[in-house]
């Protein structure tokens, strides 16, 4: 499951993700970070079972943590499967299946938004 972690000014420097390994035992995957002289986002993905345990620890340090349950909206309605995301795509996201129907696979977003931009129909967005 992937978080969305924020870090405050005073936080940004702080090792949190390291003492929330520590601390629990969860092996953390981060897929993506920014960070600003003030602050900090750093999308993780973690074991489904281990997602409150980790958002409970970091929201105890000082983060704000979102459950990113989708990463990707694909509006099907508007998709005409042109594939214009699939080469875009940094993650191999999209594919089609055997019918030449886009397929998304959620679990490989890392949110860099590169998508939103490729696709002429606006079928594509980004949970905020
Ligand atoms: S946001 Fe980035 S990683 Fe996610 S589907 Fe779009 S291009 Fe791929
Ligand atoms: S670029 Fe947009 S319309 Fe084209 S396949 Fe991707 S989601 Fe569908």
């Amino acid at each position: 499951m992937k978080l969305m972690v924020s870090f405050s000014r005073k936080k940004v420097h702080e090792p949190i993700i390291a003492r929330v390994v520590k601390d629990t035992g969860v092996l953390i995957n981060v897929e993506r970070a920014r960070i600003e002289p003030g602050e900090g986002d750093v999308l993780i993905d973690v074991p489904n079972g281990s997602a409150e345990e980790v958002s409970q620890k970091m929201r105890d340090l000082g983060a704000t943590v979102r459950v990113l349950e989708d990463a990707i909206h694909h509006n099907e309605t508007e998709c005409v499967d042109c594939g214009a995301c699939i080469s875009i795509c940094p993650q191999d996201v999209f594919s089609f299946d055997d019918d030449w129907n886009l397929v998304v696979d959620q679990k490989r977003c890392v949110l860099c938004g590169r998508c939103l931009q490729a696709c002429p129909h606006g079928a594509l967005s980004l949970l905020r």
